[in-house]
């Protein structure tokens, strides 16, 4: 942006789609000047709930818009929702990208990279995207390391990483970088009111997100994710002194997770219904589509018990670091649970229990520890110790 150019004028040159991805004024108007002629391969890099995500989708409608990027036209409702078939977006599915056996092998380095020289299903460009690039492996980073040497004309790679030192310098060293720096309290509290949530509720959720947007959007316009955050409050309250309270609170978390399974799946059906014809089958160019649906949709249900148990620790992990706040002395503006009373725990136990719980989330995140249900456990029978 020159000198003299005011942020509102510069924004009203950005094509709507750009305009709209909140809070990266920068990242967003060098976009918008790489789309006069675009680079082959870019990286955003910022931490999880930076916009990264957001940018990307509206980056790949301006390319695959015919009128660059309005944000009204199929190509744009499309891409915005990364259901453009000249769209690919590799993403791991499991704790890494993995190099694969063949171009037939979903969802690898070696499927993703024979598909940049195909010519795309639609004619125009083709946006080649990778999700949490750090996470390919090296024999996977050196396959994309080879398009990226040799890319193919009118493709447009765009890869995410919230952990960009972790990528081969090869790789980063062939990408344009653009940073999406984290958002500001005042602006994630901020975008919420504008867009009709309280200001308390704002705070809230904004702190509860750790200041990712997305998630702060959700937990500020649906009850569920509070619901969970009251439910473990509540039974690790009970559970203090009372192992068997504690074997109880097991019980009453492990069965929420379940319903939460259940509930996430009637949602995911929906979202295949406008792909779908009269009988059930996916429209013929949205083959390829909804089969990556489908896939993503498997791989979330899969991990939904633990996504849930992950996040109703992460929240009382929270709670008691309000507990320690508060019993040390500190302000209650401080504490992130605002709706929420601390006090009542001593600062040594409950800085113990903070730890307790993380240990608890770092087991479960390893997906070859099979049985949640014991990591809970010992979780609630030491917390009911304190
Ligand atoms: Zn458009």
């Amino acid at each position: 942006m020159t000198a003299g150019t005011s942020a509102a004028e510069a924004g009203d040159r950005l094509p709507p789609v750009i305009r709209d991805v909140p809070g990266q004024e920068h990242a967003t108007a060098f976009l918008a000047r790489a789309l006069e002629h675009p680079h082959h391969a870019y990286l955003f890099a910022g931490p999880e709930g930076s916009g990264k995500r957001l940018a990307m989708r509206a980056f790949a409608a301006a390319l695959l818009c015919p009128s660059g990027g309005c944000g009204e036209c199929r190509a744009c409702r499309l891409a915005l929702g990364e259901r453009h078939p000249n769209m690919l977006v590799l993403e791991p599915t499991g704790p890494d990208i993995l190099v694969g056996k063949d171009a037939a092998d979903p969802n690898t380095a070696r499927w993703f990279a024979a598909r940049a020289y195909l010519t795309p299903p639609e004619p125009g460009r083709k946006v080649m995207v990778v999700l949490q690039a750090d996470r390919l492996r090296i024999e996977a980073a050196d396959v994309l390391l080879k398009v990226l040497e040799e890319p193919p004309t009118d493709t447009v790679f765009i890869l995410l990483s919230a952990r960009p030192i972790d990528l081969p310098e090869t790789i980063r060293s062939r990408c344009q970088e653009i940073a999406f720096p984290p958002l500001s309290e005042d602006f994630v509290v901020g975008t919420l009111v504008r867009e009709g949530v309280e200001e308390p509720r704002a705070r809230l959720a904004c702190r509860l997100s750790g200041g990712n947007l997305g998630r702060a959007r959700r937990l500020a316009r649906d009850e569920r994710d509070l619901a969970a955050r009251d439910l473990v409050v509540r039974v690790a309250t009970e559970a203090r002194g009372d192992p068997s309270a504690a074997l109880a609170a097991v019980e009453e978390l492990t069965s929420a997770a379940k319903d939460y399974r259940k509930g996430l799946g009637e949602d995911l059906k929906e979202e295949l219904v406008p792909f779908l014809d009269d009988k059930g089958k996916p429209e013929e160019p949205f083959r390829g589509v909804v089969r990556r649906i489908e896939e993503q949709h498997e791989r979330r249900l899969r991990r939904a018990e633990r996504e849930f148990l992950d996040w109703s620790l992460q929240a009382l992990a929270a709670y008691a670091r309000d507990q320690v706040v508060v019993a040390s002395g500190g302000s209650s503006e401080m504490v992130i649970h605002l709706d929420m009373p601390a006090g009542g725990w001593e600062a040594v136990p409950a800085a113990r229990a903070m730890g307790w719980v993380e240990e608890a989330r770092a087991d479960l995140a390893d997906e070859t520890n099979l049985n949640a249900r014991l990591v809970l456990e010992r979780l609630f029978l030491r917390l009911s110790a304190i």
